[in-house]
């Protein structure tokens, strides 16, 4: 079967692999859908590319949505042809974190990734374990479904732990398919969404995803006037950063009400330095990280696209081929607006 391959210095190639018969509990995946998302350029820019444990290439893409083929003989609650997508990490299963329902946080030297550290879905089949699948319902398209297995459960993740409630003003920093998965989700539950972004062209698409006020000041101060006035001097209850920027993120800090809560999602920035009595303590902040999203919640995602139909599939500008995945790589390092997919 054809799987897209990192050799490295951001290039990228099709190579051969055979089609992998599963094992006990794995199952074989028609792929249908796979996502390109920004942390590939941490592997696809390197020198070594993106190789397995045993230093061969691996087929990328961690965002995998397809059919199922065959399951091994002791897979329980999926049969060929049940739609998934397949959460984007496996953990060992036993660690704290893994038992809290995060992979992403296993401690263990048996944590792996699709697409990161075995086979992922930028190829004809992906080999998946059952236990990081998640059914989609059938008004949940495949596309839909690869967003779940990385960025949309991400931003699902954020937006529960920031308790975004009714009414609540939120500012989503950072207009991303990241960002504009949570605004999305927050304006879903009710609240006033606003967003700030430095690509212009980026803040007013942002619109047809919830966001009702574009931040249009660069410089923090203004910004913060901005959200201040847009609020009514109330500032916001929630802010999301997606970026990673220093900037983006004192940028949250400063818009927070008193009492607000702030999630930080975006990787990347540095060392920030915040006055903590000004910032933390006198404004009663709650400020959280979070990484990733639980099972539970990716799941939890898929009910919530299907029931609202939401459709973050709406975000995709451009498809490929599988075949035309090294000309996708190109186009998305170039900077191409939106979220770009590989299909078939
Ligand atoms: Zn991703
Ligand atoms: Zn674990």
């Amino acid at each position: 079967m054809d799987g897209l391959v990192f050799i490295g210095n951001s290039k990228a190639e099709i190579r051969d692999f055979e089609v992998p018969a599963p094992g006990p509990t794995e199952v074989l995946i028609r792929i249908r859908a796979s996502g390109l998302c920004g942390s590939d350029f941490h592997t696809y820019d390197t020198e070594e590319g993106l190789r397995g444990p045993d230093g061969a290439f691996i087929a990328a893409g961690h965002e995998p949505a397809g059919e199922v083929e065959e399951v091994g003989e002791l897979v329980t609650g999926f049969s060929p042809g049940d739609r998934v997508s397949a959460h984007h990490l496996l953990g060992c299963g036993y660690c704290r974190s893994c038992l809290m329902g995060y992979p992403v946080s296993c401690s263990s030297s048996a944590r792996a990734a699709y697409g990161g550290h075995r086979n992922g879905g930028h190829a004809e089949y992906l080999l998946a374990e059952s236990r990081s699948l998640i059914h989609l319902p059938d008004n949940v398209s495949f596309i839909d479904g690869a967003m779940v297995a990385c960025g949309f459960s991400t931003a699902f993740s954020a937006c529960r732990k920031a308790t975004i409630t009714a009414g609540d003003f939120v500012l989503v920093a950072g207009l991303g398919p990241v960002g504009l998965s949570v605004a999305m989700i927050a304006s879903s539950l009710g609240a006033i969404v606003m967003g700030v972004d430095i690509d212009r062209a980026r803040a007013e698409k942002s619109r047809e995803f919830g966001i009702v006020h574009t931040v249009s000041s660069s410089a923090e101060a203004d910004a913060v006037e901005e959200v201040n006035h847009f609020t009514g001097g109330h500032r916001v209850d929630v802010a999301i950063d997606c970026t990673g920027s220093d900037a983006a993120r004192h940028l949250c800090l400063e818009a927070a009400a008193v009492w607000g809560r702030v999630v930080f999602i975006g990787f990347g920035g540095g060392d920030l330095s915040v006055n903590v009595a000004e910032l933390f303590i006198m404004k009663q902040l709650t400020v959280k990280g979070s990484w990733v999203s639980s099972m539970a919640e990716s799941s939890e995602a898929v009910r919530l696209i299907s029931r609202l139909n939401l459709h973050p599939d709406r975000m995709v500008t451009a498809t490929y081929g599988l075949r035309e995945g090294v000309a996708a790589y190109k186009a998305f390092k170039k900077g191409a607006p939106g979220k770009l997919a590989i299909v078939s």
